[in-house]
């Protein structure tokens, strides 16, 4: 007599919060590093502000994403031209990761816009 609970629901839903969480710590700990230190690449020297901020990227010294200590030392900042240098020389190439948030944060999310949009057109196939 038990009722089969549709789990793909839920599963959809905290796949989607980890998904922001993991946006949202990216971003704070790049806007912490941002606070922390002066907007300066640290190879290569370059300044940065305004638009080209986003080009300044945040990079971990272990190369450990998960390990952001409150005194920022794990972070160096690095323009993206030093920093793929720098995981080219070390053979790591998974720093896109904490890369310019805004640009995620900019596509549509389409599906996510009108979620009854795909169910009408599935209705309208069915007739
Ligand atoms: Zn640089
Ligand atoms: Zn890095």
């Amino acid at each position: 007599m038990s009722k089969k609970k549709n789990s793909s629901v839920g599963r959809e839903a905290l796949l989607a919060e980890v998904q922001k969480t993991r946006v949202e710590r990216d971003k704070t700990y790049r806007e912490r590093a941002l606070k922390m230190f002066p907007w300066i690449c640290g190879r290569c020297e370059r300044e940065f502000e305004g638009k080209k901020l986003k080009e300044l990227t945040v990079h971990h010294k272990d190369h450990n994403h998960d390990n952001n200590p409150p005194d920022g030392s794990n972070w160096e900042l690095l323009c993206i031209y030093c920093h793929e240098n720098e995981h080219a020389r070390e053979g790591v190439a998974d720093w896109y990761d904490g890369l310019a948030p805004e640009e995620e944060e900019r596509k549509p999310a389409e599906p996510l816009d009108n979620p009854f949009a795909a169910l009408g057109g599935l209705l309208k196939e069915n007739e």
